[in-house]
């Protein structure tokens, strides 16, 4: 049984020394309890806060212990009522080959699910993260102009494709022309701007030349200071994820911004609202999960994965996905189906 286990803590960007990859015996089941192989591991941003000691929405992984992980896997031996051998389920076995488990935030997807990869991603957490944040927060109206980046993303794609489901414009935000074309050709994104272009801050303010209504906030940074002055009186910003800074040791070089930033909020009666997707939102899982699906097979939603093979790339493919060199939700197949 191959795991990563958490080295050290990382001081900025996490480097080779931050994942060690050890093996160890496959555990038996006891009692009460099921072997899960794993099939796929989702990489997600929210990771590297977990790599760090202080305490966030979650606790950190201590330091020997397995990355955590949402994964899809197959049950090898069962002691456990609702679950035989063979059965796919969504699960959160971490980075390693095999896992035990009680059944404790486990979902049974049955023996022949359809794409169950998808499970990780559009039908999965980053889906419902981006239903509940845009449409609880957002509440975009026919019309109105929803802004997103990192647009191809797990998140972002579906944050687009919904916003133009209930009538919006969508303008994305994503790294290089191939993302944007993609946005745009295949997502219907509207227009979707190159986060790198010099130009980067004009080119998306002729695309938003009618304001910006909601802002979908996935990164931070640069983008976020681009986009605040074209903010419309009444804008909505679900505060969604600040990837930009997650690596970052230290705040921001130059001016204090804060007070005119509040200020500008102030005067344009904008709404900020962070939150986190299962802990404020959970309770619409079922109609997230309704909605989704009839979108899928409706052909209203696309989706792009972007597999890498092979636990043992998970390190490199985790900055790889911090780092926008990712196109499409990151998931490492890990083992056959
Ligand atoms: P993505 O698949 O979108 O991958 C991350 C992307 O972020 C990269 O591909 C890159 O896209 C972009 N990016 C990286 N660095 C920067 C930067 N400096 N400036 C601008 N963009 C950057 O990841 P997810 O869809 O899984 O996550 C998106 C966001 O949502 C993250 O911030 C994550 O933490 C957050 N999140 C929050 C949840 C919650 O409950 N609040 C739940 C799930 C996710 P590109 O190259 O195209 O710019």
């Amino acid at each position: 049984n191959r795991q990563f286990i958490l080295n050290e803590r990382p001081i900025g960007a996490p480097d080779e020394n931050t994942l060690k990859l050890v093996s160890n015996a496959i555990p038996e089941p006891g009692e009460g309890q099921m072997l899960l192989r794993t099939v796929y591991l989702s990489l997600d941003p929210y990771m590297r806060g977990r790599m760090s000691a202080a305490k966030s929405y979650a606790d950190p992984v201590e330091v020997g212990d397995p990355m955590v992980g949402g994964t899809v896997a197959r049950v090898v031996k069962s002691n456990l009522d609702g679950f035989a051998e063979g059965d796919w389920v969504l699960s959160y076995s971490g980075w390693q080959d095999y896992a035990l488990s009680d059944g404790t935030m486990v979902t049974n997807m049955g023996t022949n699910p359809e794409a169950p990869s998808w499970a990780l991603g559009a039908l999965g957490m980053p889906g419902m993260t981006a239903y509940t944040g845009l449409l609880q927060i957002g509440d975009p109206k026919p019309g109105e102009t929803v802004v997103v980046a990192a647009a191809t993303g797990g998140v972002g794609a579906n944050v687009g494709q919904i916003a133009k489901i209930k009538g919006a414009r969508a303008v994305g935000i994503a790294g290089g022309k191939e993302k944007c074309d993609y946005a745009v050709k295949e997502l219907g994104f509207d227009a979707c701007i190159d986060r790198n272009a010099d130009d980067f801050a004009e080119q998306l303010a002729a695309a938003c030349w009618d304001g910006i209504d909601v802002y979908f906030e996935n990164v931070g940074g640069d983008v976020f200071k681009a986009v605040v002055p074209l903010l419309n009186t009444g804008a909505r910003i679900p505060l969604c994820g600040v990837i930009a800074q997650y690596n970052s040791t230290s705040t921001p070089e130059g001016p204090d911004m804060s007070g005119a930033l509040m200020a500008q909020f102030l005067t344009r009666r904008v709404t900020v609202r962070g939150f986190i997707v299962f802990q404020d939102f959970g309770h619409l899982y079922p109609d997230f999960a309704a909605d989704m699906t009839r979108w899928i097979k409706e052909g209203k939603i696309k989706y792009r994965e972007y597999l890498v093979d092979g636990l043992e790339q998970a390190p490199t493919a985790f900055l790889d996905l911090l780092e926008g060199r990712n196109f499409g939700k990151m998931v490492i197949k890990v083992g056959e189906h």
